[in-house]
């Protein structure tokens, strides 16, 4: 076994080294009038039987996924990247090791948390997974912003949510950002009333994007609340966007457990157009892991749904 191996490294030099001595040769030859340096554009092709060789060169990359190289290309032609030359690295075993531990610790954090409980602070509410009809969280208080709209019937959340709305808002305004909510805790009446008006205006189909069903709206957890600049300018509108205080949110929001739940370019998993003004509390464990991987809750807990949407289109 040893004395193949060294059988194998020695016809590798030779082929290396010999592929080194035709690429100095066309590179300092300039006869044709190029200058040194300037990639060939045929000198440097490997006849068929080099090409055998070449590709037993790149056998041990079999393993290395991406970075196994394309027979079709050879490694040698001048003026690429030189990374692409370098004989592909051995699979690294520890760092598979590595990638496994992160993903058994990822399904550990998965399996604590209960998305179908309505009180749990993961639960999942999409156009699939609904609320029941009479779920009233039972620790609603009225959460102590700045509101865009006088009505107090949707400035409520969860406690638990409410104090970490509060303590953003505290830290944004630190930053020079002044936010205000739009509307937080709604009951499934108010829901009910809200999707009804839309769709008799829009049609079915267009409010189906950007309002939910009732018992389908994360407002009826209790745990989702609508964040405006404190102008309300553009409350719950696409201009709100390109606001300072969008931009905060999306880089600050996790922080304090919150996620924006209808990220830009996720709408066919989440089914709803990008809101970057929806803030849903998750609390600072999920919503640090959802925005450093870039995942949606749907990507997160169901990954295998999520697969199926995307095979469909
Ligand atoms: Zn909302």
């Amino acid at each position: 076994m040893h004395g193949l191996h060294n059988l194998r490294h020695l016809r590798r030099f030779f082929v290396l080294a010999a592929l080194i001595g035709m690429l100095m040769l066309t590179a300092c030859s300039g006869a044709d009038g190029r200058t040194i340096g300037q990639a060939p554009s045929h000198g440097t092709e490997l006849t068929p039987s080099q090409q055998a060789d070449a590709d037993e060169m790149d056998n041990p990359a079999q393993d290395a996924g991406e970075h196994a190289q394309d027979p079709e290309q050879p490694t040698t032609e001048a003026g690429q990247d030189e990374h692409e030359g370098t004989p592909p690295e051995e699979p690294n075993p520890q760092e598979d090791e590595h990638m496994d531990r992160e993903a058994d610790a990822l399904e550990a954090i998965r399996t604590r948390y209960d998305i179908t409980d309505p009180a749990s602070i993961a639960v999942l509410v999409n156009k699939t997974y609904g609320l029941p009809e009479d779920y009233e969280p039972d620790d609603l208080v009225k959460v102590d912003i700045p509101f865009v709209y006088q009505d107090d019937s949707v400035h409520s959340l969860r406690q638990v949510a409410a104090d970490a709305l509060v303590e953003m808002f505290a830290a944004a305004k630190e930053d020079g950002i002044e936010l205000a909510g739009v509307s937080g805790y709604r009951s499934y009446a108010i829901q009910k009333m809200l999707y009804e008006k839309y769709a008799a205006r829009d049609g079915q189909e267009a409010a189906d994007k950007y309002s939910a069903r009732p018992g389908h709206s994360e407002h009826m957890t209790g745990l989702a609340m609508d964040v405006a600049e404190l102008s309300g300018r553009c409350a719950a509108r696409n201009c709100f966007a390109d606001t300072e205080e969008a931009k905060w949110l999306a880089e600050h929001a996790h922080e304090f457990g919150f996620i924006i739940r209808y990220p830009l370019g996720k709408e066919e998993i989440t089914g709803y157009q990008y809101e970057p003004w929806h803030l849903r509390y998750v609390g600072v464990e999920l919503a640090q892991i959802l925005y450093e991987n870039d995942w949606t809750m749907e990507e997160f807990f169901l990954p295998e749904s999520v697969n199926a949407v995307n095979m469909n289109g």
